[in-house]
């Protein structure tokens, strides 16, 4: 749907707000219930909360979605809030009724819902959070109200875990404790940022996990790599697992529900968890010098996944690439790269970044196609040059060549592009734009593959 004089605005505040998948998920949303509504990210600096709700109320912006660091001044700042917001003291939601901001918080609500997704009921049950931070108080809150038998607090800082006890007991009187360590827990949750971005984990004891009963559940609020470190740990001794990205996904739905007053579809969740579910790989190829390995990082760092180089990887073992040329030749050298091609074809969810004359033998795209989305890196000479400076000694095929004959052999590499999923022109771009463009085609590859 286009967007037109009577388009519904929507967004998120935050800063940073740039990374937000939030305009991701509701312009999703919006387009599969045909509803005409869009989404921005608005960056507002703190101290600009103010301002920004008399902006909303000025440009009739419907809904606002907080993030850090605004959650407690949209709390203060909006005109009624409801109960979870109340009991938090922070909003995560706003809605604009006719001039009248109404706050809610539908984190708890989004954890608790990605539970019941997974068919896990909270009604009961021993709940022991790791963490005391904004989030740890989001879903501490949403299990109280939810049913859970008992709440145990484990933090780092034992006051910040008696503070949070002390909210939760004010409004669930003796619900929640502080623990120094998890003997019994019917669900652990990790609602720390440890793991975010990282291979740690809260809990670094395997004993821990070991101890629990077979039928616990870990839960991790933490959804960048999908699999976390304390989610491997758990699953490995045969626990039951749930990732964070329900809790973003369910969020920014109760969210969307607010904002609409119209209920999504169970099948419209499926979609976003499928596109979200980053199973595929994504590969990049393109000429030499089109910065391959520096945008393959930087989309790797920003959403968790594994960054695999095939060229690091054939010099591992096989020693330099210009030697291997050298020595053994150009065939030789490609029919390493397709088996490193053919190995690395096998991950799950990584970002592979491909030699400059990988895509030249039709197999090798073929094959990581299979489960990657392919994309090249279109750029033209001059920035190629740019990208390698003096270097071109270390890239065989380009030692010795003039700039004209590298640009002849950028021409006649052409066809060869034909077959992968989607083409990005970089010349002009840096590094975060390129990822940032690569991973909006990516979502919307995965999500026509969902739908089909
Ligand atoms: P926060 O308020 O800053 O709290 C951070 C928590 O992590 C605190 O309990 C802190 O302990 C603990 N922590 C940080 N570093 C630690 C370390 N090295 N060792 C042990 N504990 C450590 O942050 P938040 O807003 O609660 O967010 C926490 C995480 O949840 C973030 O990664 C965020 O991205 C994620 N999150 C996910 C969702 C979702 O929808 N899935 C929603 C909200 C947040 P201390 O008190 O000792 O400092």
């Amino acid at each position: 749907m286009g967007i037109n004089g009577k388009t519904v605005s929507l967004g998120v505040v935050g800063c940073p707000v740039e990374h937000s998948l939030s305009p991701l998920l509701h312009n999703t949303m919006a387009n599969l219930t045909g509803l005409d509504y869009t989404y921005c990210a608005y960056r507002v600096e703190k101290g600009e909360m103010e301002n920004a709700l008399i902006g909303m109320k000025a440009l009739n912006i419907r809904g606002l979605n907080v993030t850090i660091p605004h959650k407690t001044e949209a709390f203060r700042l909006a005109d009624e809030v409801d109960g979870a917001a109340k009991r938090m003291g922070a909003c995560n939601t706003l809605v604009n009724e006719n001039g009248k901001i109404k706050g809610y918080n539908t984190d708890g609500e989004g954890f608790i819902r990605s539970l019941k997704r997974e068919g896990v009921d909270v009604k009961g049950k021993i709940c022991v959070i790791i963490g005391a931070g904004g989030a740890a108080m989001g879903v501490a809150m949403a299990l109280a109200e939810s049913g859970a038998k008992e709440i145990e607090i484990k933090n780092r800082t034992a006051d910040k875990a008696d503070a949070l006890c002390g909210r939760i007991n004010k409004y669930y009187p003796k619900k929640a404790k502080r623990v120094e360590d998890v003997y019994d827990a019917d669900i652990l949750i990790n609602a720390t940022s440890v793991g975010m971005n990282s291979d740690l984990s809260p809990i670094d004891d395997m004993r821990v996990f070991k101890r629990l009963k077979k039928s616990a559940v870990a839960a991790d609020i933490v959804y960048c790599p999908r699999n976390t470190m304390f989610l491997k740990m758990a699953g490995s001794v045969g626990l039951k697992c749930v990732g964070g990205i329900g809790m973003l996904i369910y969020q920014a739905v109760a969210a969307f529900e607010r904002f609409t007053g119209k209920r999504v579809d169970e099948t419209i969740v499926d979609a976003l968890y499928a596109m979200t579910a980053m199973k595929k790989n994504i590969v990049l190829t393109g000429f030499m010098g089109t910065g391959k390995s520096a945008v393959g990082r930087e989309i790797a760092a920003r959403v968790g996944m594994r960054f695999i180089d095939t060229d690091d990887c054939i010099e591992r073992e096989h020693g330099k690439i210009t030697d291997i040329f050298k020595e053994k030749g150009e065939k030789y050298f490609r029919d390493i790269e397709s088996e490193t091609i053919k190995r690395a074809a096998k991950e799950q969810g990584a970002v592979i970044s491909l030699g400059g004359g990988a895509v030249l033998q039709k197999e090798n795209i073929d094959i990581l196609r299979q489960n990657g989305f392919v994309v090249r890196l279109k750029a033209d000479i001059d920035r190629v040059y740019k990208n390698i400076g003096d270097n071109t000694d270390s890239r065989p095929l380009l030692s010795g060549k003039t700039k004209d004959e590298a640009a002849k052999l950028l021409e006649e590499r052409e066809p060869f592009y034909q077959n992968c999923d989607a083409a990005i022109d970089v010349t002009d771009a840096e590094k975060e734009e390129s990822a940032g463009a690569i991973l909006d085609m990516y979502y919307e590859h995965c999500l026509g593959e969902a739908l089909e």
